[in-house]
């Protein structure tokens, strides 16, 4: 591809003499399973934060699963979260013996509704499980006050959306619990698995730390029955190399983000109401930079994406079937026709490439290659 739609090895070669110290320096200490590198980068990103606590675990889908373990969140409850995500999120409720429940999204944000909350909540909720997905930040002032309201926990997916802002404040900090995936991808990536857990709670922090560590209390004493889920050394420390560059990142992403945004909503195909937008008080970090068809144009989705294949531009869809129609989760028995915002946003998104070190000239030849799809 002429332009992917991700390229991790501008940035290595980028950042290419840190990145290497950083993995010889953990090859040569050999302390492989946490220990001072991982210690470091979690103080390192709990303070990025805005937490007092951080846990780095193995991934993403762990941070989620060991945070609902935590919290004593299992068999018999149920989760409200969106069913239109990466299918970890609800993954990670499922692994927990618990019920993901669906809510459907807000048009704009592609986030949870706040407005549709409260209808689906039942005598089993414990949690609301919101995704700041593709960076955007997800509606947390109504959705925190349905929690308080409710007696109900607020887990945030932030893996899309590491460094983003709501009011102000960094996203993972505003609920319960934060989870983050350091998936090689993502904004901030490792080179291979990992994630981390940002809380203020003390204690939860505490059961996380025993539950990713076989539920260790001491070498041989185990407390609970728990889990091979540490965030490795090497990972940390090439995490903790990247941290400081992740905010001019995040900027490019944005200036990207913004001069698409300018070109697409004059484009017919796409128009003002199909690109990104961030709600009040909300600042993006665009993981990925998905757009909406106009509805007249859903039905050539997947031949905008093989024209833009055969430009040499990688172009993709996320996510392409929301979670209640996936095989996996056929046993809910949840129709077509269920979230219609959620199933509308599945058939008509596309993703252009976004990553930071993309040039504004190749910002404009996707366009063009988009354009080129509508003459
Ligand atoms: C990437 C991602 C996850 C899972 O992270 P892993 O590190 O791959 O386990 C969970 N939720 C969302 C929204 C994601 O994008």
């Amino acid at each position: 591809m002429a332009i992917p739609l991700v390229d991790l090895k501008a940035q290595y070669r980028a950042i290419k003499p840190e990145l290497d110290a950083a993995v010889t320096r953990v090859l040569e200490n050999t302390s492989f399973i946490l220990g001072t590198e991982v210690q470091s980068f979690e103080r390192a990103f709990a303070a990025y934060c805005g937490a007092s606590q951080a846990i780095g675990v193995a991934s993403g889908t762990d941070a989620l699963l060991l945070t609902l373990k935590a919290m004593g969140i299992g068999p018999g409850a149920e989760v409200i979260t969106t069913p239109f995500t990466f299918i970890a999120t609800a993954a990670a409720i499922t692994h927990a013996g618990t019920q993901p429940v669906f809510v459907d999204i807000h048009a704009r944000t592609c986030n949870l509704n706040p407005e549709l909350i409260e209808a689906a909540i039942t005598p089993r909720t414990r949690a609301i499980m919101p995704v700041h997905l593709y960076g955007q930040p997800a509606q947390m002032a109504p959705i925190l006050e349905i929690a308080q309201r409710h007696h109900l926990r607020v887990i945030e997916d932030a893996c899309q959306a590491v460094g983003a802002d709501y009011r102000g404040r960094k996203v993972g900090s505003l609920g319960d619990a934060g989870c983050f995936s350091f998936y090689p991808s993502k904004n901030l990536g490792a080179a291979g698995d990992g994630g981390m857990v940002v809380t203020n709670d003390v204690d939860l922090a505490e059961r996380i730390r025993c539950l990713r560590d076989h539920g260790r209390t001491g070498k041989y004493a185990h407390s609970v029955v728990g889990y091979t889920s540490r965030l490795d050394a090497m990972q940390a420390a090439i995490l903790g190399a990247k941290l400081k560059f992740l905010d001019g990142w995040n900027e490019a992403r944005r200036r990207h983000a913004a001069y698409y945004g300018a070109l697409l909503a004059e484009c017919e195909l796409i128009g003002p109401e199909g690109v990104p937008w961030e709600a009040e008080g909300c600042r993006a970090v665009y993981h990925v930079y998905g757009v909406r068809l106009q509805a007249r144009h859903t039905l050539r989705r997947d031949a905008l994406l093989e024209h833009l294949h055969a430009l040499g531009i990688g172009a993709s869809a996320h996510y392409p079937l929301p979670l209640h129609l996936q095989p996996a989760y056929a046993s809910l028995g949840i129709p077509r026709g269920s979230f219609p915002v959620a199933e509308a946003w599945a058939d008509g998104e596309v993703s252009l490439p976004l990553y930071p070190e993309l040039t504004t000239q190749q910002v404009e030849e996707v366009v063009a290659a988009v354009r080129s799809f509508s003459a």
